[in-house]
């Protein structure tokens, strides 16, 4: 039987995990362990780091085949697994969503980096909301450490905001209206977002186009090389049930 390590952490890996099950692979899911109740998937489940490419590569004599279904921002997640699946001559594959696509009517200022994003934030208006998670709040407080800022997050930050700060914790899916009302009851004149993708917090961005507002959105990071790669849970089945040699 095959046995697979998937990275996870996101929906999609979940729901990779479903058929993964259903179709009689032995699946072993990773997380990171960030959050304190995370989602379980279906299958087996392995919570931590794997202590970098070394560690993770020692990990892999439990596993025939490995998906990376990480976020499309956890660099460092797909890089190791690059590097030691390469090592280890294992296949990989990486499932990654979609980046959103700009409708009619919406106003994106795409930035190449937080700090970037945070600059533009800063010359769009004066109370953001930040919607980029919570491990990167640092690099925004050179330019909106006087501004007033809503910080939605799921964990708390780990460093202490300023005072004119405001912070809230939820987590998504999140619904269009509770998304207006969110804008609106912070009178926020700018949204800040990283190019997630996907439909869990698409929602904030029909939000802001309907309140007029504009959105400063982190580009994605680049995908390490070589790595075959496909955008959805089908196409990722699809790969495995051919035993990781599976045409693209
Ligand atoms: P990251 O910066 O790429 O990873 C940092 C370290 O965390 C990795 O080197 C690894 O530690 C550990 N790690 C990350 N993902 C792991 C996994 N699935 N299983 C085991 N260890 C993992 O990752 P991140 O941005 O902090 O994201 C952490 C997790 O949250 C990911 O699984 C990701 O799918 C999920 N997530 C991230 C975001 C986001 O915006 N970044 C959003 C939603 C969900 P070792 O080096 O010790 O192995």
């Amino acid at each position: 039987m095959t046995r697979l390590l998937l990275l996870g952490g996101t929906a999609e890996a979940r729901a990779l995990a479903d058929h993964l099950v259903a179709a009689g692979i032995e699946v072993t899911t990773s997380l990171a362990g960030r959050v304190a109740d995370p989602r379980l998937p279906v299958g087996l489940v392995r919570v931590g780091g794997f202590g970098g490419i070394d560690g993770l590569r020692a990990a892999l004599a439990d596993y025939d085949v490995v998906v990376d279904a990480t976020h499309p921002f956890a660099t460092t997640m797909s890089a190791n697994a690059a590097a030691a699946c390469a090592a280890a001559g294992l296949p990989l594959l990486r499932l990654e969503r979609p980046g959103w696509v700009q409708r009619a009517g919406q106003a994106w200022h795409w930035a190449d980096s937080h700090i970037h994003a945070a600059q533009l934030a800063a010359r769009l208006g004066g109370r953001p909301v930040l919607t980029i998670g919570r491990q990167h709040l640092a690099a925004y407080l050179p330019a909106l450490a006087d501004a007033s800022v809503l910080a939605r997050v799921v964990e708390p930050p780990a460093i202490s905001v300023p005072p004119r700060w405001s912070v809230v914790r939820d987590r998504g899916p999140y619904a269009l209206p509770g998304e207006l009302t969110l804008l609106r009851d912070h009178r926020a004149d700018v949204v800040v977002t990283k190019d997630s993708g996907g439909d869990y917090t698409w929602p904030k961005m029909v939000a802001a186009q309907d309140l007029g507002l504009p959105v400063v959105i982190v580009r994605r990071p680049d995908r390490p090389a070589g790595v075959p790669a496909v955008s959805n849970v089908e196409a990722a089945l699809a790969w495995v049930l051919t035993g990781g040699q599976g045409d693209l």
